[in-house]
């Protein structure tokens, strides 16, 4: 042993706290998560509110651009590419027409699933006057899976913003451009449908880009925002764990409580909230928390994803109880459905 272990200087006194949301100031919950989806295992902090509950990063990291690209699910493939043949084309206009406007669509035996969200349209079926003339602007696109999907389905004024866009603005088709943008710097509109699909949990000001929202909706539009919830089951059971952290690209993880007071603020009313998580709170968290990352590990020796050795009938159980949380309001994910508050 060295002297110097002995003469360390004390550990700098905490920063002090103030909610990024609500502004409190009382002592938060502290958790330490790590970088799970590639597995660098990077360590970051983060501070739960003890007023409106949000989980929120302690320190945004200095270059954000580098957890995302590269093999970031949102932006490996060209959306493009899966529409290369006419006949699927057809198909599928056909199919998710059905899907998004035939009363129950959303039980058809061939409903949709679109790639990589985990879900299908049932989230955009609830949006009253839904139609294929809808303004629609997708903030936070990523590559436009979605979007690729409605303008083959006939949408056609759809636009994607994403400020992680590669490559800068651009027209993709008729009635359908992807601008390299984050909510706050879009200055058309107003828009039909405002929607952030899993991208409100990742931007840095969740008050300014709620006030962007407000400012893109049309009077009587309906703003969509998917978020993962942290008052939720899976957050209590796995702490850290829990998936849907994803440190460090999740900065936020709202709460109901947190999520109102935003919107409000913002002059946006709750319409309606769904709860629409699956299983894989249980089973990818299950996974972090065996210290399997997300992305295929490359020293497995078969080169597969691990499911950290469930069973397909564990696998339906989880899914059973991620639907009975559903319903109770404690599932770890939600679809806020917002207007526009009407003047008192
Ligand atoms: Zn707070």
């Amino acid at each position: 042993m060295t002297t110097a272990t002995l003469t360390q200087p004390a550990a700098p006194a905490l920063a002090a706290f103030r909610c990024r949301v609500c502004g409190s100031t009382a002592e938060p919950g502290r958790h330490t998560a790590r970088e799970m989806m590639f597995g660098t295992r990077q360590a970051f902090d983060y501070l739960q509110c003890a007023e409106c509950g949000c989980l929120q990063i302690a320190q945004f990291p200095a270059d954000p651009g580098a957890y995302y690209g590269g093999a970031y699910y949102s932006f490996t493939e060209d959306p493009a590419d899966a529409y290369r043949s006419p006949a699927k084309n057809l198909l599928n206009r056909w199919r998710d027409q059905a899907t998004l406007f035939l009363p129950g669509g959303d039980r058809l035996p061939f409903r949709v699933s679109v790639p990589h969200l985990r879900t299908g349209f049932e989230f955009l079926r609830r949006v009253p006057g839904l139609s294929l003339h809808s303004r629609m602007v997708d903030i936070g696109c990523g590559s436009g899976i979605l979007l690729h999907r409605l303008h083959n389905a006939g949408f056609r004024d759809l636009t994607g913003a994403d400020p992680f866009l590669a490559g800068g603005d651009r027209q993709v088709g008729r009635g359908f451009r992807m601008l390299a943008r984050d909510a706050q710097s879009l200055d058309d509109g107003p828009y039909d449908i405002v929607l952030m699909n899993h991208s409100f949990e990742h931007v840095p000001d969740p008050a300014a880009t709620m006030a962007a929202v407000a400012r893109l909706l049309a009077p009587g539009g309906t703003a969509v925002i998917r978020v993962p919830l942290c008052d939720s089951e899976a957050w209590q059971r796995y702490g850290a764990d829990w998936f849907q952290l994803d440190a460090p690209r999740h900065y936020y993880l709202h709460t109901q409580r947190s999520l109102r007071l935003l919107a409000g603020r913002a002059g946006l009313a709750v319409a309606r909230v769904v709860h629409d998580s699956d299983h894989h709170q249980f089973t990818l968290s299950e996974r972090y928390r065996d210290d399997v990352p997300l992305v295929r590990d490359p020293q497995r020796p078969d080169g597969k994803p691990s499911w950290a050795g469930l069973t397909e009938a564990q696998v339906q159980e989880f899914e059973a109880l991620a639907q009975r949380l559903n319903a109770e309001g404690r599932g770890d994910q939600a679809t806020f459905y917002l207007r526009h508050a009407q003047p008192a």
